[in-house]
């Protein structure tokens, strides 16, 4: 059992203000696996007058500094990976194998490339008869989900800690013992007091206090795009920098001279990894009319094996959804595919074969779905792929390009060079051509709805300076 009955603020562990705690589920056994402590405004107060006061030096440390205490992060990392993938498995439900890779090994690599980009980083350029500086933003708040829990508060910690900020980080409620962990680590490397500030809570309480408050100059906010518009809303009236990664419904497109074997095979780890949970997973396949019944048949057979259970079992794809309110919501999507009108073609209602316990639901595919659908349109954040036919290259577009969202995407094709022009035309954040590798010193965010601002690599460490043009 992790019980975490303290706060992170200024450099030390302390009671919160309030009593009361906030449990932590195993959504594979639905057993209480951990407790975290309810944060309240006063406690936030708290921890931003610790950030505050630490801004004072620590926006003037030195770059050497950061690029110790980054590279030391990083190696913590690895030190405690199996103790931190552990832990994420059993709060999110993430099989095992992922964990050790995306959950942890991500987060570990981010850290080391912050270190690397200080060590070339200008801070200053002339232009004309102008110095132009860059300095840190300020006191940051972090609000972050539960699907890549580390990953996702790296991707804010390790770029803050680079421009020389102080933050306050609120995890969410589902999946907050990594952050704990977390706070550990950056106390034992010896990052200053009031730098790094830890409070829990419930989002529409303190999320939203944080989002308000005066002295935080800017929120970093992951999560749905409801929440992001309410935490926008709450920044307004303050004038702060709000940078948003929220949701997105991504299309992976097949051109008419794509490998249709290599397509299929491609597009259910596309859509279901991390048990089809993640903000950038490809969830609209776009395939030519005439590769329909060899596509949907091959990927029908593999979704039908794709192996779902136990996540600690090292041979699991897919997990539980990471509690019982995400997988009624995945179950209402499905059956609004069924009432819609689509052609489910594997998986369905109900719980996987053999499983009787835990938040499971089947990995399921639908053809021959159709724009008016809510599952073509809506983010379902579960293990449900909805393919689509088109008749020409500009169809394909369009039909990729028909969401409120933008956050990624992939293209397919026999040549490189047409995939990527195709690529060009996707009014979306990052697009995966040909199955490209994820890069963790590549920008990522979204257009339209799926968020402002961008995260990882320079562009992500840019979002915490402010700029300052001296004229001479
Ligand atoms: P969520 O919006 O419910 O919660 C995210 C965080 O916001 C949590 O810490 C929560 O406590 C807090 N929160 C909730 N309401 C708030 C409010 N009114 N004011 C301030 N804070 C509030 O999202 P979730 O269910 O934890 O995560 C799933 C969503 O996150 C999906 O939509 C997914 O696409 C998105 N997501 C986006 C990215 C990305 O990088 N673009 C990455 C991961 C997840």
């Amino acid at each position: 059992m992790h019980v975490r009955d303290q706060l992170y603020i200024d450099g030390k562990w302390v009671d919160a203000s309030k009593k009361g705690s906030i449990d932590v589920i195993n959504p594979a056994t639905e057993e209480i696996i951990g407790k975290v402590p309810i944060g309240s405004s006063e406690d936030v107060d708290k921890a931003v007058a610790a950030a505050k006061s630490a801004f004072e030096t620590w926006s003037k440390s030195d770059i050497n500094q950061r690029i110790e205490a980054l590279n030391a992060l990083s190696n913590a990392f690895k030190e405690r990976g199996e103790e931190l993938a552990q832990t994420i498995t059993a709060e999110v439900g993430t099989p095992i194998g992922y964990s050790r890779v995306a959950m942890v090994g991500t987060p570990r690599v981010v850290s080391r490339s912050y270190a690397k980009i200080l060590e070339n980083f200008s801070w200053e350029e002339e232009v004309r008869n102008s110095l132009i500086c860059k300095e840190p933003v300020g006191v940051c708040a972090f609000i972050t989900p539960w699907n890549f829990p580390l990953h996702q508060i790296i991707g804010k910690v390790a770029p803050a800690i680079a421009a020389g900020c102080t933050m306050i980080l609120k995890p969410s409620k589902e999946a907050p013992l990594s952050a704990f962990i977390l706070a550990d680590i950056l106390d034992e490397i010896g990052l200053p007091a009031g730098v790094f500030n830890l409070v829990s809570g419930h989002g529409s309480d303190i999320g939203n206090y944080m989002s308000s408050h005066p002295d935080v100059d800017m929120v970093s906010f992951t999560g749905s795009t409801g929440a992001g518009v309410s935490v926008s809303q709450s920044a307004a009236p303050t004038i702060k920098r709000v940078t948003l990664e929220l949701g997105g419904k991504s299309a992976n497109v097949a051109l008419d001279d794509a490998d249709p074997v290599l397509v299929a095979k491609k597009a259910i780890g596309a859509c279901h990894q991390n048990s089809g949970q993640t903000c950038s997973a490809l969830t609209r396949l776009i395939i030519p009319e005439g590769m329909n019944e060899q596509i949907c048949e091959i990927i029908a057979g593999k979704n039908d094996s794709y192996l779902v259970g136990d996540p600690l079992d090292e041979n699991t794809r897919c997990g539980p959804m990471v509690s019982s309110r995400q997988q009624t919501s995945v179950t209402e999507y499905i059956q609004s595919g069924i009432n819609e009108g689509a052609i489910l073609i594997s998986g369905g209602l109900g719980m996987p074969d053999g499983i009787d316990k835990g938040f499971y639901v089947k990995p399921t595919i639908f053809a021959n779905v159709t724009q008016d659908m809510r599952i073509w349109k809506e983010e379902i954040f579960g293990p449900v792929l909805v393919i689509t036919t088109y008749k020409n290259e500009s169809e394909a577009l369009s039909l990729a390009n028909d969401s409120v969202y933008g956050l990624s995407g992939g293209v397919w094709s026999a040549s490189n060079e047409r995939a990527i022009e195709f690529a060009k035309k996707m009014r979306t954040g990052q697009v995966s051509v040909n199955g490209g590798a994820f890069n963790v010193s590549a920008p990522f965010g979204g257009y339209k709805l799926s968020g402002n601002g961008r995260e990882l690599g320079t562009h992500g460490l840019e979002e915490f300076l402010e700029i300052k043009a001296i004229q001479m």
